[in-house]
């Protein structure tokens, strides 16, 4: 009876320990938000140079719709036209002309070399509203493909893109492994497709379906 006890505890203790994070305004605090849904993205228009373009972009939409499937949620995503731009970039002066934007690096990785792939987002700090969300991947130190069989040595595009759309709505790292919120992934990973029950909380705490009316209900 007493070994029972200890297990149980030691499983609650990792519940409150590992759940999901919501990413925060670093001055106010405030958790980060789009506002205004569907979240339009665009794809560079070669995805990954080294494989098909077409095969690389469903993987990329696979990701998207991953976000947007549980039945709690309201988040919604819209593919955009692809895009030239090789690089991300905030313009202040004129915020609606910004685009979400997916682009593999293929030299100049000017971020830390370790790192597959870097969500930046910009954001109002007194709201926490999400204006922008870029995600570069880094095609240098990394080699991409769909992995289909495993083992596989190549990391995965929609592994990778599920993790970095959770940044992009407004996920931070969870350190639950089963979370597509952990912070690293070895070669071939691919269980970071599908969301763990924490993620689809977190999904669904930020963009809440509102269940049709707030009804009322009488008998007579
Ligand atoms: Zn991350």
């Amino acid at each position: 009876m007493k070994n029972g006890k200890i297990i149980i505890f030691i499983i609650i203790t990792a519940q409150l320990l590992y759940s999901y994070e919501r990413e925060k305004a670093e001055i106010s605090g405030k958790p980060l938000k789009w506002e205004k849904l569907p979240i339009k993205y665009h794809i560079n228009k070669f995805c990954y140079k080294p494989i098909d373009a077409e095969k690389c972009k469903e993987a990329i939409v696979r990701s998207f719709n991953t976000w947007e499937s549980p039945k709690c949620t309201s988040l919604r995503f819209e593919r955009s036209e692809d895009t030239e731009e090789a690089k991300g970039s905030f313009n202040s002066l004129d915020i609606k002309a910004n685009k979400n934007i997916i682009v593999w690096y293929y030299k100049d990785w000017p971020y830390e070399p370790n790192g597959v792939a870097l969500t930046t987002i910009t954001y109002d700090d007194k709201t926490g509203e999400i204006y922008d969300a870029d995600i570069e991947l880094n095609g240098v130190y990394y080699r991409f493909d769909v992995v289909e069989t495993l083992p596989s040595t190549y990391t995965d595009i929609q592994n990778t893109m599920t993790h970095e759309i959770g940044h992009m709505i407004g996920l931070d790292h969870n350190y639950d492994p089963h979370s597509v919120m952990y912070p690293t992934a070895k070669a071939g990973e691919i269980k970071k497709r599908i969301l763990s029950q924490d993620d689809i909380e977190g999904v669904c705490d930020i963009y809440r379906e509102e269940n049709g009316c707030s009804c009322s209900i009488l008998s007579y």
